[in-house]
């Protein structure tokens, strides 16, 4: 067995620990005698997998009574449309276009209502976050809508925007559980688990129970609604049963590392091998200003689009996968979610200096 050095954005790199517990718990999980894949969700086995993933999630992110854990599915993408449909009282909200990801979330809501873009980056190629100390918020918005670490561009707000009493809705999906987070500050919290805690399939979704209500907009599937989810403690139908047990290990293994300020201390530790060497670098640069840079995400180019194709292709062969930037940008991007270990992100430098050494002027 080799496995390589994975840098995929998304779906991106598991820890092994949890692979390998898996692949022993695959036959037989527990002496029940059939693998979690093959298990009813209304089996009792099974919800103690469930209620222990919510559980250590809870934990984790200190996550308080007032707020309920959904496990839902259709990716974060479907959020894009249930948060208006389920929010839009007033039929307006606001957002922060930083980004595809925000921008694809913003064009969807103007489906549902009235989407007030109240910033935006995309000026400069979302290369950075823009100042949202003091935003033109209509009074009667009934959210303002983020997307706070944003995975193809690799800028990430380092401080949350003046809301000016509004509720803060955030896609986390590239930076979920990544550092600590005040779960308080955020009416909705969500995220595609594929990026940084398991296996595509599944979204997590933290939200504050009074924005659970029948009053969604006319028209909005059941399915669609977050109250029929949290009336069932999101086993409403069957829920992506193995992709939350997957979720449930990571949970345990993050606990075992010591919980989130560690992770942001190594993310920080792994993100600072990446960015001290391109601020060094002669042929390599970062693409976004260093107050914003993402811890996740690390974009990056050599300004020549024939150089970036040729390091993309050597350093595959040489073992570090998936570091061609999104199709969208070009250049390179380095993902190295909690589960890239340290030394995954010191040999990828180890190889952009002796890249660099090979194809730069003597
Ligand atoms: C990947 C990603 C999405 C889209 O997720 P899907 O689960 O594919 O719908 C949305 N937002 C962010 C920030 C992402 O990184």
């Amino acid at each position: 067995m080799s496995r390589v050095y994975n840098f995929s954005a998304g779906p991106a790199v598991l820890p092994e620990e949890v692979l390998k517990e898996a692949a022993e718990e695959m036959m037989d999980y527990k002496g029940s005698g059939m693998s979690v894949m093959e298990m009813s969700h209304r089996s009792k086995v099974y919800d103690t997998i469930i209620k222990e993933a919510e559980a250590d999630l809870r934990d984790l992110m200190n996550i308080p009574d007032n707020y309920k854990v959904l496990f839902l599915q259709g990716g974060a993408s479907q959020q894009f449309a249930m948060i208006p449909m389920n929010l839009m009282k007033n039929k307006k909200a606001a957002y922060i276009v930083t980004g595809q990801w925000a921008k694809k979330a913003y064009k969807e809501a103007q489906i549902y209502g009235d989407a007030v873009a109240v910033a935006s980056s995309e000026d400069k190629t979302f290369s950075y976050i823009p100042d949202c100390s003091d935003l033109d918020i209509p009074e009667d918005a009934d959210y303002v809508y983020i997307c706070e670490n944003n995975t193809i561009y690799g800028t990430k707000y380092k401080t949350l925007p003046n809301t000016k009493g509004h509720t803060l809705v955030a896609d986390v999906s590239s930076c979920f559980l990544s550092e600590p987070v005040d779960v308080t500050k955020y009416g909705i919290i969500y995220g595609g688990v594929q990026k940084n805690i398991g296996p595509a399939g599944v979204v997590i979704v933290i939200i504050r129970e009074d924005l659970i209500t029948e009053d969604t907009l006319p028209g909005t599937p059941t399915m669609l609604k977050y109250k029929t989810h949290a009336d069932a403690a999101s086993l409403y139908n069957t829920p992506p049963a193995y992709g939350i047990y997957i979720c449930g290990k990571v949970f345990k293994w993050l606990k075992k590392m010591g919980g989130l300020s560690v992770m942001k201390e190594r993310n920080e530790e792994k993100a600072k091998i990446l960015y001290d060497f391109l601020d060094e670098s002669k042929l390599f640069q970062g693409t976004v200003v260093k107050e914003d840079r993402s811890l996740m995400n690390v974009p990056f180019v050599t300004g020549s689009d024939e150089l970036d194709a040729k390091f993309v292709a050597e350093a595959k062969a040489a073992g570090f996968e998936n570091l061609k930037g999104h199709r969208s940008v070009g250049g390179m991007r380095a993902s190295i979610y909690n589960a890239m270990p340290k030394e995954g992100v010191e040999k990828l430098v180890a190889f952009m200096r002796e890249f660099e050494q090979n194809n730069t002027m003597k």
